[in-house]
This record gives C-alpha cells, sequence and structure tokens, in this order.
C-alpha cells in the first residue's frame, strides 16, 4: 500500500515543529526536509533543519519544477522538495510535511488525498506567550507572527482534521489515532480488499 502524505500545518507559535519531532521519535514517518531562504539560526545545520538556498538557487528550482509546493513566508521563501517525498510514498512510507498554511492549501490542490492537519493552541494568550518565549524573534517579527497566527486560525476548515496542543503527547496520540484511521479509509483501501479472495489484509492496516 502507498504511504500517507500527512500535511501538519497552523499558526506560528502553535507547536507543529515540537509535535512533529515527538512523532518522530517513536515512529518510522518520513519527514521532508524543506528547502529555505531565511538565515539559519543557531544550531541549526543545513540539510538537517532545512536545505538553507540563496534566493538565486531557490528560483532555479522552481524553474526546474523541484517543489510540490512553495510560498513565501514572513520575507523568505520555504519550499518542499518534491521527489523525493513521492518516492517515499510510492515505497510505503508515511511522509510528513510540517508547513505553513498557503503551501497546505496548495498540497492540497495537486495532491487532494494528503492528510490535512491543523495544529491549534490551547487559546490565544497562550499561542502569545509561546511566541514571545522564542527568544530568535525581533520584536518586530513576533508582532507580525502573532497579528498572522491570529488571521490564520480561520483556515482551519479547509483541512481535515483540527488538534488543539494542550500538551505535546496529547496532541501526538491523537494524530496516531488520525492515522490509524486513515489507513482503514475504504477509499484508500477498498481496491486490496476487492482483490484479495482471502479477505481483508489484516498487516497492512494494522503494521
Ligand atoms: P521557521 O522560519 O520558523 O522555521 O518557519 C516559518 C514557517 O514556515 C513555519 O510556519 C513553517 O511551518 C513554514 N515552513 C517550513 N517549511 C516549509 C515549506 O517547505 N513550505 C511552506 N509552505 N512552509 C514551510
Amino acid at each position: 500500500m502507498k504511504g500517507l502524505l500527512i500535511v501538519i500545518s497552523g499558526p506560528s507559535g502553535a507547536g507543529k515543529g515540537t509535535i512533529c519531532k515527538a512523532l518522530l521519535e517513536e515512529n518510522d514517518f518520513w519527514i521532508s526536509v524543506s528547502a529555505t531562504t531565511r538565515q539559519p539560526r543557531a544550531g541549526e545545520v543545513d540539510g538537517a533543519n532545512y536545505y538553507f538556498l540563496t534566493k538565486e538557487e531557490f528560483k532555479k528550482r522552481i524553474d526546474y519544477d523541484d517543489f510540490l509546493e512553495y510560498a513565501e513566508v514572513y520575507g523568505n521563501y520555504y519550499g518542499t522538495p518534491k521527489s523525493n517525498a513521492l518516492k517515499a510514498i510510492e515505497n510505503g512510507r508515511d511522509v510528513i510535511l510540517e508547513i505553513d498554511i498557503q503551501g497546505a492549501l496548495k498540497v492540497k490542490e495537486s495532491y487532494p488525498e494528503g492528510v490535512f492537519i491543523f495544529i491549534l493552541p490551547p487559546s490565544m494568550e497562550e499561542l502569545k506567550n509561546r511566541i514571545i518565549n522564542r527568544a530568535s524573534e525581533t520584536p518586530e517579527s513576533l508582532m507580525t507572527r502573532f497579528k498572522s497566527a491570529y488571521k490564520e486560525i480561520n483556515y482551519v476548515s479547509k483541512y481535515n482534521y483540527a488538534v488543539v496542543n494542550d500538551t505535546v503527547e496529547e496532541a501526538v496520540k491523537k494524530i496516531h489515532s488520525i492515522i490509524v484511521a486513515e489507513r482503514c479509509r475504504v477509499d484508500r483501501v477498498k481496491d486490496k480488499i476487492l482483490d484479495s479472495k482471502e479477505g481483508i489484509i489484516h498487516e497492512q492496516l494494522y503494521d
């Protein structure tokens, strides 16, 4: 069976990065490393956190149609390299993209069978605290991120699932449940089941 394309997005400060890290610690997901034109933050490693590119390099890759999606976020470009993610899905791996909302909506157009999960903060107050506690941001970028986070929450209705990030542990459990449910969806498994005279291919659904 093909793997799932799981798109995790939501406003800045909702905790999607922490959730994805926790998901990866326990599971054999394939996480896509994005390309970006923003400067690396302290401790970030090229090829692990992001592929750090110049604007020219990034634009060349757009011209070569190398991205599944790309978007301009807070003045920098971010994009999901296409070929490795699609290959991993073909090979049965579940692929996670942690991307912004514009990017998620673009993926939804080209890959509607993806699983689109919106991460919500427990409250706007908590969202503000989380953004403020990011030492890497300047006061201006804090304000920009908070304002756009406020607007972005309206996009939740475009997603398949909404997960409130009260605690990372609970949010991760909910995402696991979503993935198990998605693997059981009739539109994903009906061909296999109908092809199999033996009946349901149990291990493929619950592995
Ligand atoms: P940061 O600069 O804090 O690492 O990321 C800023 C925003 O860009 C976050 O919302 C993050 O999810 C988003 N982002 C990271 N990679 C990608 C990508 O490949 N595509 C898109 N559209 N957004 C991305």
